[in-house]
Formats: structure tokens, C-alpha cells, sequence
């Protein structure tokens, strides 16, 4: 395909501007299970209700110092942040995948992804409105694309069955809960998603990325051994590096084992 120069990535960049400014209301909406198109955005102060001036990602956030047009309440600055994290998101991508059919269905795993991120580090929740869909939808998708439908079923009951395993071992262990059944139904739609081989490597990514978070927490006397470490986040950033280094990097280890 012929794209002037610059024209994916601007492209891909503005629209993750965009669609991060929406992620940002599914990310505040979500955990209250209210709807997240209706009704539109008001300050949580004054009740002023947010017109298209108030949305323009980023731009309305710098033009308005970060404050209620009406009544110059802060507003917070996650908001401006999550559109920019989503719109790197987006760019790295096009990047990596190019015009393809798979790109599209990376992006919508990808904000899920983000949404999952947010909200397990804020609630300590993984709601079952997205990891549910995501598991029927990446299956569904795997009809047509990588990993194939084998592998994904493959990837989502493998996936789903090691944390539900730990979960059960560390209960009959210790008497305590380890982590929610959430994060079963999260690493079952990362396997729906990228397949048998990559849910493994998410799996072992994002136990790394926990174990040195949670190690330099202890170390630093922040938290001790008995501190929730919200998995879920772990695993939203271990398989987003999955969706799109994975191939790669496993390919580099089984050439130089
Ligand atoms: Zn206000």
C-alpha cells in the first residue's frame, strides 16, 4: 500500500490521542459499572458538563491549565497522561506491525490491555466486561489470523489453567487467597489473543517484572512479603511487550540456547 511519508505515523498517533481519551472514561466508568458512552463527561465538582472544546485530547488539558472551565476545580493529570501512553501505544504499533489486518486486532487488545493496567492498579479488580468479550473475541479472530484458532484455545486454556492452578495450590498452602479469579480470566484472554507460545512468555515477563517491582518494594521497606501486588498490571505489561516483541524475542532465545 502507498502512504505519503509520515502519514501511518501520524495517523495512528492522533487516532490513539483519541481513542486514549475514551479509554480514559472506560478506565473511570468501568469499576462504577455505569455506561460508558452515556451520559457525557461533567466536572465531579461544579456539574458542568464537558462540550467538544473540553475533549480535544491533550490540547484542552494545556489550554485549560488543567482546571474546570467553569469552576477551576483541578482535573487530574492522568488524564492527559493516558492519552499520550496510548497514543505511543499506537505509534510503536504501526511500527512494528505495518499496514495488516493484524494491527487492528493488537490495537483492540492493546486498550484493553491499558484499561485492564489502570484499573487492577487502582481497584484491584480485572472486570469481567472486558477479559470475558476479549476471550470470545481473540478466539474469534484467530479464525482468520495468528496464532489460528488451535493455538488460541490452546493459549486461553493453558493460559486460564496455570494461574488458576497456582491460585488452588497457594490456597490449599497457605489458607489465603492468592489473586482473584480475574486474573485467570486476563491470562486466558492474553492466550485468546497472541496464542500458546506467547501466553507463556507473557506469563513469565510479567512474574519478572512483579518480582523485581515487589523486590525493590521490600528492599526499601515499602511493602513486606505479604503486600498484594496487583498481577494484573504485571500481566497487562508483560503481554503487551508479548503482542509485540514476543515473536522475536523467543525466536533470539531458541537460537541461542
Ligand atoms: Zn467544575
Amino acid at each position: 500500500m502507498l502512504f505519503p511519508p509520515g502519514f501511518g505515523e501520524i495517523s495512528s498517533f492522533v487516532i490513539g490521542l483519541c481513542i486514549g481519551s475514551f479509554l480514559n472514561v472506560c478506565i473511570h466508568r468501568i469499576p462504577l459499572k455505569v455506561s460508558v458512552v452515556h451520559p457525557r463527561s461533567a466536572c465531579p465538582r461544579c456539574g458542568y458538563v464537558l462540550t467538544w472544546k473540553d475533549n480535544i485530547p491533550v490540547v484542552s488539558y494545556l489550554m485549560l491549565r488543567g482546571r474546570c472551565r467553569s469552576c477551576a476545580a483541578p482535573i487530574s493529570m492522568q488524564y492527559p497522561i493516558i492519552e499520550l501512553v496510548t497514543a505511543a501505544i499506537f505509534l510503536l504499533h504501526w511500527y512494528v506491525l505495518g499496514p495488516s489486518w493484524l494491527l487492528p486486532v493488537r490495537l483492540l487488545f492493546a486498550c484493553a490491555l491499558i484499561v485492564l493496567f489502570m484499573i487492577d492498579l487502582e481497584h484491584q479488580i480485572l472486570p469481567d466486561v472486558i477479559t470475558l468479550p476479549g476471550i470470545v473475541l481473540g478466539f474469534a479472530f484467530s479464525l482468520f489470523l495468528p496464532p489460528g484458532p488451535i493455538m488460541s484455545a490452546a493459549g486461553a486454556v493453558v493460559g486460564g489453567g496455570i494461574l488458576w492452578g497456582i491460585a488452588e495450590a497457594w490456597f490449599r498452602l497457605r489458607k489465603v487467597e492468592a489473586m482473584g479469579f480475574g486474573d485467570v480470566k486476563m491470562l486466558a484472554m492474553v492466550g485468546a489473543f497472541l496464542g500458546l507460545k506467547l501466553v507463556i512468555f507473557t506469563f513469565i515477563a510479567s512474574s519478572f517484572i512483579g518480582g523485581v517491582i515487589a523486590a525493590g518494594l521490600v528492599a526499601t521497606r515499602r511493602a513486606d512479603m505479604a503486600t498484594k501486588v496487583p498481577f494484573g498490571t504485571m500481566l497487562a505489561a508483560g503481554a503487551l511487550a508479548a503482542s509485540l516483541w514476543g515473536d522475536r524475542i523467543v525466536a533470539w532465545y531458541l537460537s541461542n540456547l
